[in-house]
């Protein structure tokens, strides 16, 4: 079957999401909201799922988007959020994350819990809502924001590098599941982008490393990155952006590297 999307001269991402509906989770603050501003540039209407009532309503007024409040290991809660009406995604972009840092025999249970909850538990309610609605219409994007500890290890990160392979697991079956309904599933990947995020990180670091802040980012973070530069929220959003697009319709089950070639070793 040939792709016909293509050879029609016009640009691949921009409105290519005219009359899609997107679900971003997270999409209050750094990598999710570059994805709503940029999924929403590209024509979709965009809810934003996010425990942050003030930053997550600014992110949908400033695109005309939806937002909707809750905190992602609260299931009951997250039921109820996909339970409403109009709620029905043609994309997922499945985003919100967060890092503890600390060695194993010193990790919180709890922490682990609410980590696993948040960045698995989560995307797998959402996809098993989401799904039926792609499937009916023969179409569907599903992106999950995973990290190159998706596909790599490092110390003192036990749930984050768990939860994140667990994802890619989760992404992978998503994929084979949803090939036949039009519907791609893939992870991004990547290294440290300059987020709130990775603000806190650098601080734990710091403390941990028993070094100055600066020196993180310098000797930690862009350590084992071939382009010794941080990544801006907006790059990520970009390819995510064009995994929505009809152009990348061949493109699942992958796990997509942006991580400065990180991985190339
Ligand atoms: P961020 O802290 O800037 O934003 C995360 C958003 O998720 C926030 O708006 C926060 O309120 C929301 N969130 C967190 N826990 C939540 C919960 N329990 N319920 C609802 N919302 C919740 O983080 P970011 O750097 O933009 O990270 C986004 C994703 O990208 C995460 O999954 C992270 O693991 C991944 N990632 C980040 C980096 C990086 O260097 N920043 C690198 C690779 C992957």
């Amino acid at each position: 079957m040939s792709n016909p999307s293509l050879g029609t001269g016009t640009p691949l991402v921009a409105l290519a999401l005219s009359g899609r509906t997107a679900l971003v989770t997270g999409g209050a603050s750094g990598i999710g909201r570059a994805c709503v501003t940029r999924l929403a540039a590209a024509g979709a209407h965009v809810h934003v799922l996010d425990r942050d009532p003030a930053a997550a309503q600014e992110a949908a007024r400033a695109c005309g988007g939806t937002a909707h409040v809750v905190d992602l290991t609260d299931m009951d809660a997250l039921e109820r959020v996909l339970e409403r009406r109009g709620l029905a995604p043609d994309v997922v972009v499945n985003n919100a994350g967060f890092q503890v840092v600390a060695p194993i025999h010193e990790f919180d249970p709890e922490d682990f819990r609410r980590i696993m909850a948040v960045m698995v538990e989560a995307p797998f309610r959402i996809l098993r809502r989401a799904l039926p609605h792609m499937y009916a219409n023969n179409w569907g994007r599903v992106v999950n924001i995973s990290s190159v500890h998706g596909v790599r290890a490092s110390p003192f990160k036990s749930a984050y590098v768990a939860a994140k392979h667990a994802l890619e697991g989760l992404s992978k079956v998503t994929a084979l599941e949803g090939a036949p309904h039009g519907v791609t599933s893939n992870c991004v990947d990547p290294a440290y982008v300059r987020t709130p995020l990775m603000e806190h990180q650098i601080a734990d670091q710091a403390a941990l490393h028993g070094i100055a802040p600066d020196d993180v980012v310098r000797d930690v973070m862009l350590e084992r990155t071939a382009i010794k530069r941080l990544i801006e929220p907006a790059e990520v959003a970009e390819f995510v952006a064009y995994l929505c697009t009809d152009a990348a319709s061949f493109i699942s089950g992958a796990s997509l590297p942006m991580d400065g070639a990180w991985t190339a070793r």
